[in-house]
């Protein structure tokens, strides 16, 4: 049985209107995969698919890989749909070899940038002080961070799941953070890949608890896109997206597939 989310959040002594949400943002994560001319067909394959759904009320952001930008970024052109990137540097010039900034993303056309992905913070070192320092250094390129947060399967096991998540929340969200320049995506990093998530109830409880956090740092948490992402499918994307609190996803491998991934966008709204 679901509980409302007006239930979870005055558990927590706030309210939620999600009446005010934002319209679904539902972003792709390309990761390490496709080289030019796969990368030219799966965006020719989402933008078609795109234009033939005639969707006003969901926001799209396809995030390549970095050496993709350029053309993925054309293929775009007049769609309506988001070019992102998947991490930028905290500094917006210098001696950084093989890094990229937050300005150079944007002068490639991109809208969007996903930041802290577990797969950054575990396999790169990220802390939160230096996703929080690439949070600022999006916002001043004008870019809209996507941030992640998500707890490890032992965490999860050891009930550490919302400490975890409140943890990375307060310190990788930098000053200046509001809904128009911030969306959070919830990925348990057990659930990316795997194809597990957890149980509803339990992304409607963790999404409550980073609304209560967004509410009592910057207010009006309903304003917020808060996404799920880990395993969503064409098969649960629906029914994801029917948890109140949950207004998007950040999806990995079934991005990869137009017809997936424009099936999760209609299920979307
Ligand atoms: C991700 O890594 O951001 C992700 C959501 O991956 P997947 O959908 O493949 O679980």
């Amino acid at each position: 049985m679901l509980r409302k989310p007006e239930d979870r959040a005055s558990e927590k002594g706030i309210e939620i209107h999600m009446a005010n949400a934002p319209r679904p943002l539902v972003a792709g994560n390309w990761k390490m995969h496709a080289l030019g001319e796969a990368g030219d067909a799966l965006a020719r394959g989402i933008v078609e698919r795109w234009q033939a759904m005639g969707r006003q009320d969901v926001d799209v952001a396809l995030c390549p890989p970095a050496t993709l930008l350029g053309r993925v970024g054309r293929l775009l052109e007049g769609s309506g749909l988001l070019l992102g990137a998947q991490d930028c540097h905290w500094e917006a010039e210098g001696a950084h070899t093989g890094d990229i900034s937050a300005p150079m993303l944007a002068d490639a056309g991109c809208r969007v940038v996903i930041l802290g992905h577990s797969e950054r913070r575990q396999s790169h070192g990220e802390t939160d002080e230096e996703v929080a320092a690439k949070t600022r250094a999006a916002h001043a390129a004008g870019l809209k961070a996507i941030v992640c947060v998500g707890e490890s399967k032992a965490a999860r096991d050891a009930g550490q799941t919302a400490t975890v998540v409140e943890t990375q929340l307060a310190a990788s969200l930098p000053k200046g953070v509001s809904a128009a320049n911030t969306a959070i995506a919830y990925e348990p990093i057990w659930a990316i890949g795997s194809g597990r998530t957890p149980d509803m109830d339990e992304i409607g409880a963790v999404h409550a608890r980073i609304r209560t956090l967004l509410a009592n740092a910057f207010g009006a948490s309903e304003a917020f896109s808060v996404l799920y992402g880990g395993s969503v499918a064409p098969a649960n994307a629906a029914e994801i997206m029917t948890l109140d609190e949950v207004n998007g996803v950040l999806v990995g491998g079934a991005s990869l597939d137009a017809g997936a991934f424009c099936e999760i966008i209609e299920s979307c709204g």
